[in-house]
């Protein structure tokens, strides 16, 4: 089945609102557990339906923003969401309630349990109108940046559009193209401040609604994060401080005497004199390699890549209309991923590639576990299985880059390290905002400067004023619209670090391991999927520090010079 011969259809709420009034009465008067299972896989297949259909009708809206039917169905959807969501809530509060809890765990182990838990604590009836208002402020955010026009050297780009011209190798176009990026944002700053301090507002209101002090709390319990917390996240981010950030001062360093420069910028985001490594090939040219390499790097991912093409599952290249950025979702009701990325002509397009092939075979890989809930896992440990193919594809990458291939995988290790202080720091960030939701715009701006004095020490605007004031975060659409999601990625890449070490050494069975990973899916929480993958947690002490030798150990062999 191609994607466009999937089934889409409107959920009709108040249906599924007279299903779920009989399911609860239903399971309430289940006499056993095994009648309780055989009513918990009903409320399943209810809820792989709804979200197949929410994911199709979010997905043709993020390939045309401008298709008025696509607009139509999305918002829709967007307006049922906390109908949906309270009908689910209801359900899960019964689950929660039952009496076999002990057999229901038997059954499933106690991860979905324990996740009903925590998002019981995320939801409420009450809350649902300020719901409704955080999507629409959400959405107005992916308006603003989708509608982008940017006007630079007589044409007119999108925000995706323009990247290239940040990395080019002449450093004034590289400027130029930055300031025409920042105008825009200048131009537009009322407009992301206000739906900013609109959403931290809502967000905090919300919190103190369902008894939170302010919404922390209720951000980590929307990431599903059962196994540990803002202390030993802010544990991690000191690690970061120590270990990363001075290595990633040397490797700044390095990048002088590379480009032959005396002063690094902001702008100067390249890696090497005569630009940065790009794909050789047409986007065509480019999915038939990965074809090839997927099915030489194992017969599982041979399998998963060939019906990613055969049915249709990808739209990869960037054209106008065109939602930014790249993403997987998922049709649980067909068990297929689906993988949006807006190629531009850079490197970054193999990296997304890899990356969201990563999270499709993860999703894939599950789809033989018995409950929805356990398709995908939570964000920090999906991210571990989206980077790690990044760098399980390492020996393939000549196809790809061909005498680019080790200026790709320079850029490759020096951008993943230093992209942990920046990770970092807008995390760091998102717990000040909340900590203190009466903030001004100005305000965060100013802690958002003194932030990156910390973890982002050798950052130079120039006279790059959009930025230099504090502005640049408004570009990061995780803060506006995904709270707190954001230190999974660094906690991820420290995971995917390993990977890459150890498949130095023995590829066969680290490759094992990624596996057992991918198909375990979201069955553990993230801990534990650490340790079924045999891989240090990257919270205990030691962990980041071996990370950062080890790739000290590899710069070493690099003559930068012969790059
Ligand atoms: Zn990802």
């Amino acid at each position: 089945m191609k994607y466009s011969d999937m089934h889409y259809e409107r959920i009709d709420v108040s249906k599924k609102r007279k299903f779920c009034d009989n399911w609860l009465i239903n399971f309430k008067n289940a006499k056993n557990s095994n009648d309780q299972i055989n009513l918990l896989k009903e409320a399943e297949d209810l809820n792989r339906e709804y979200q197949t259909y929410e994911s199709i009708s979010s997905l043709n809206f993020s390939k045309n923003i401008n298709d008025v039917n696509a607009i139509k169905e999305k918002e829709y959807y967007d307006s049922i969401s906390s109908d949906m969501q309270e009908i689910f809530n209801s359900i899960d509060r019964e689950i929660n309630n039952s009496p076999f809890k002990k057999e229901l765990q038997e059954k499933w182990g106690s991860t979905f349990l324990k996740s009903i838990e925590v998002d019981l604590k995320t939801f409420d009836p009450k809350i649902k109108n300020l719901l409704d208002e955080e999507i629409k402020l959400c959405n107005q955010y992916t308006q603003l940046t989708a509608s982008a026009k940017i006007k630079f050297n007589d044409a007119n780009y999108n925000l995706a559009g323009l990247g290239p011209f940040h990395s080019n190798s002449d450093r004034n176009i590289r400027k130029s193209s930055y300031e025409a990026r920042f105008k825009w944002f200048e131009e537009n700053s009322d407009h992301f401040d206000t739906i900013y301090d609109q959403l931290v507002k809502l967000r905090h209101k919300i919190a103190i609604e369902l008894g939170y002090k302010n919404f922390i709390e209720l951000g980590y319990n929307r990431m599903g994060r059962t196994d540990y917390g803002p202390k030993e996240v802010s544990n991690f981010r000191k690690q970061i401080v120590k270990y990363v950030v001075p290595l990633v001062k040397e490797l700044e360093k390095k990048k002088k005497e590379i480009l032959g420069l005396d002063k690094l910028y902001f702008y100067d985001g390249i890696n090497f004199k005569n630009g940065d490594p790009t794909p050789k090939g047409t986007p065509e040219e480019l999915v038939k390699i990965a074809q090839e390499m997927y099915h030489e790097l194992s017969k599982e991912t041979g399998e998963f890549f060939d019906i990613m093409v055969k049915e249709d599952l990808m739209d990869l290249v960037n054209r106008d209309g065109k939602r930014p950025g790249g993403f997987c979702t998922s049709f649980p009701k067909y068990d297929r991923p689906y993988i949006f990325s807006n190629f531009n002509g850079t490197d970054h397009d193999i990296t997304v590639l890899t990356h969201e092939a990563g999270h499709a075979f993860q999703n894939y890989s599950s789809r033989k576990q018995p409950l929805l809930k356990y398709l995908w896992p939570t964000m920090e440990s999906a991210e571990i299985h989206s980077m790690s193919m990044e760098f399980f594809t390492w020996p393939w990458m000549n196809g790809f880059f061909k005498e680019d291939t080790e200026r790709f995988k320079y850029k490759h290790i020096v951008g993943s390290l230093s992209f942990l202080p920046y990770g970092a720091c807008v995390d760091h960030f998102q717990h000040w905002v909340y900590e203190n939701p009466r903030a001004t715009p100005k305000e965060r701006k100013d802690k958002w400067s003194l932030l990156e004095s910390t973890y982002l020490p050798g950052r130079d605007y120039d006279n790059l004023e959009y930025p230099k004031s504090g502005g640049i975060w408004q570009g990061q659409l995780h803060i506006y619209q995904m709270p707190f999601y954001y230190i999974d990625y660094t906690l991820a890449q420290t995971c995917a670090f390993q990977f890459w070490s150890k498949s130095q050494t023995n590829q066969d069975n680290t490759w094992k391991d990624y596996i057992r990973l991918c198909e375990a899916g979201g069955s553990l929480p993230f801990t534990k999927l650490v340790e079924l993958a045999k891989l240090n947690l990257p919270f205990k002490d030691g962990c980041l520090e071996e990370v950062v030798e080890n790739i000290k150990e590899w710069l070493k062999d690099i003559d930068v010079k012969n790059l």
